[in-house]
């Protein structure tokens, strides 16, 4: 005979249907609306970065990173989604360590929305210029402030997604890079093309253990160029189909895709090796960051 309590639970499910487990917090909580596969505490508590403090960097809180004497920053900007808090720590843990790919389209979707600040920003910075450039000789900070790009108006586009490439003893051991899966959302939803432009010229030990200038040394010589000749032949297609397009007077705007931004050497380094790359080509290029979390 069953018992009381599986009886009553079989009644609770034919009255409301048990809800899925939430990929955040594992509990079969009402379903966010928004954001697929959790529930709707775990969205009320994301923290978004919805206004960067440091306009470099893209980070939440005060930042005197930015202003060391590393020398200018080689990306335009770095944008993050959320601040990267203990919650969300566990998140990527989940994620990157425990290798649970069923978040990776989440965390895609998470990162899309940073990519739709940058773009409106940006583009709201070309409408600012163009209009200074018509209107006014000096900038009009009140006025510009209230410009607002409106929807399918000139918006600003990346021309490609690179992710930060993992080593291959690293890919070995998580079977996917991480970074490249959270690009595949946003290019599939933005029709922004991904290229693997970037390598990693030798294996570094973790980084999460050592020190600011550590990091930065080691990094600085960790990415290439890729050499690979399919992947060269890609660029070079989307190099000629901007000159058809008459889109080669300006430059190419690259956006490096990474999990994390945390000291910025990664990004730092992985600038570096696409500037030189795109250098070898003869072609300028604009470099972004896009990163699912900023500590
Ligand atoms: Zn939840
Ligand atoms: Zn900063």
């Amino acid at each position: 005979m069953r018992s009381l309590t599986s009886w009553m639970k079989q009644a609770r499910s034919l009255i409301a249907p048990s809800q899925p487990e939430c990929l955040f917090c594992g509990r079969r909580g009402r379903p966010s609306p928004e954001w697929p596969g959790i529930c709707v505490h775990c969205q009320s508590g994301i923290p978004w970065i919805r206004v960067p403090r440091c306009q470099i960097c893209g980070r939440h809180v005060g930042c005197p990173d930015c202003s060391r004497s590393h020398g200018p920053l080689p990306i335009r900007c770095n944008r993050s989604a959320v601040a990267y808090t203990s919650d969300m720590r566990e998140i990527l843990g989940q994620y990157k360590y425990r290798g649970n790919e069923r978040l990776a389209p989440l965390l895609g979707l998470m990162l899309d929305r940073a990519y739709e600040l940058l773009q409106q920003e940006q583009s709201n910075q070309q409408l600012n210029g163009a209009q200074q450039g018509v209107f006014f000789n000096k900038p009009f900070p009140v006025f510009q402030s209230k410009l607002r790009v409106r929807v399918g108006s000139n918006l600003w586009q990346a021309d490609l997604l690179v992710p930060v490439p993992v080593s291959a003893v690293r890919l070995s051991e998580r079977g996917f890079n991480q970074a490249e899966r959270l690009a595949d959302v946003v290019s599939l939803r933005r029709g922004v093309p991904q290229l693997p432009l970037l390598v990693r010229t030798h294996h570094t030990a973790k980084q999460s253990f050592k020190s600011r200038s550590e990091r930065l040394a080691d990094m600085k010589y960790a990415f290439a160029g890729n050499t690979d000749s399919a992947v060269l032949q890609s660029l070079n297609e989307h190099l000629h189909s901007r000159a058809s397009h008459q889109l080669e007077q300006r430059p190419l705007r690259i956006i490096i895709v990474d999990d994390i931004y945390t000291t910025g050497s990664t990004i730092r380094a992985c600038a570096g090796a696409l500037q030189q790359l795109c250098r070898s080509l003869d072609c300028t290029a604009e470099i972004y960051s896009l990163t699912w979390a900023r500590s």
